[in-house]
């Protein structure tokens, strides 16, 4: 069917969405998006609800997550798309990477106490969905126990990369974190590549020439924080090493101000010929669409 539209990046409660999983896709069908994928920070545990969803609502559910990897001039956002159901290897990082988030922000916790804003885990879980916590979630106890007018003072003041309560993450390095997530058999995307304001157009050719030795396969050209000339950079780029192209809004529900499902801050319109592309490439290499 010509015309239909797609959104290859979301978030739900499973991270730092506001929506259930379930609220998410129905919205999407309400909204008459051919497909979405799922792809919350650092866990799959949204998507069986997802998919369960999707089958009912008649749209297609590409099973995604979201990794955060650091290199050298900082963090950069990884997507995998199609990712298996069982997979033990990923289920041992996740632990992993939970634990990490759940001692980090008890850390961050501990140093917001001593400024004088004392908030127990409990405060934060509650503002969560109970699986990926993280500053989203503290920002929105911050607000509840009255520390912050809003959530984006929380992060400038507080818990922002240049607040006084920043502490950062172990995270993964660049390569092994596409390596992870390629093993896996899924389609590794660098997710807003033009996102961070430190990102030039030198790094990013340098970076997209290394990381697809690791198994970098796409690049997400179309995305809410990139205009015009960013997409065209991104295409031009993709052209340039052979890379497939992904988009998506970055939806977070009400946890993101002005970024919609499908539309992002309304200009996105991402055609389902990108999705059928990235099926193809699969297909021919004989992993699972
Ligand atoms: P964490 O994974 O706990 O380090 O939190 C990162 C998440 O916080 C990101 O995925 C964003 O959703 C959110 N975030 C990061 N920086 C900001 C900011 N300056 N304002 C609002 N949300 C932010
Ligand atoms: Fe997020
Ligand atoms: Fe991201
Ligand atoms: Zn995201």
């Amino acid at each position: 069917m010509a015309g239909r539209i797609i959104d290859l990046h979301t978030h739900s409660l499973a991270s730092d969405g506001s929506d259930s999983p379930a609220a998410l896709v129905r919205k999407a069908a309400a909204k008459g998006l051919a497909a979405i994928a799922l792809t919350d920070h650092d866990t799959l545990a949204g998507l069986e609800e997802a998919e369960a969803e999707a089958a009912r609502a008649g749209i297609e559910l590409i099973r995604g997550i979201e990794l955060a990897v650091q290199d050298e001039f900082g963090e950069l956002h990884l997507l995998g798309l199609f990712m298996p159901r069982l997979s033990e290897g990923m289920c041992e990082v996740i632990d992993i990477l939970q634990r990490q988030r759940l001692s980090r922000n008890q850390a961050m916790l501990d140093v917001l106490a001593a400024m004088g804003m004392p908030m127990t885990m409990d405060d934060v879980r509650e503002h969560s969905g109970k699986v990926a916590i993280g500053r989203p979630h503290i920002a929105l106890a911050m607000k509840s126990k009255g520390y912050v007018p809003c959530r984006k003072e929380a992060f400038e003041r507080y818990i922002g990369w240049n607040g006084s309560a920043f502490i950062p993450r172990m995270l993964l390095s660049p390569a092994e974190g596409i390596r992870l997530l390629r093993d896996q058999g899924a389609t590794v995307a660098l997710a807003h590549p033009c996102l961070s304001r430190r990102m030039t157009v030198s790094r990013l050719d340098a970076i997209l020439a290394e990381f697809r030795q690791y198994g970098l396969r796409a690049i997400e050209a179309y995305h809410s924080s990139h205009d015009p000339e960013q997409i065209r950079l991104c295409v031009t780029l993709a052209d340039k090493h052979d890379l497939l192209l992904t988009g998506g809004s970055d939806y977070h529900g009400t946890n993101k101000d002005g970024v919609a499902l499908g539309t992002g801050t309304g200009r996105l319109r991402i055609p389902y010929e990108l999705l059928e592309k990235l099926r193809e490439y699969r297909r021919s290499r004989g992993l699972s669409v």
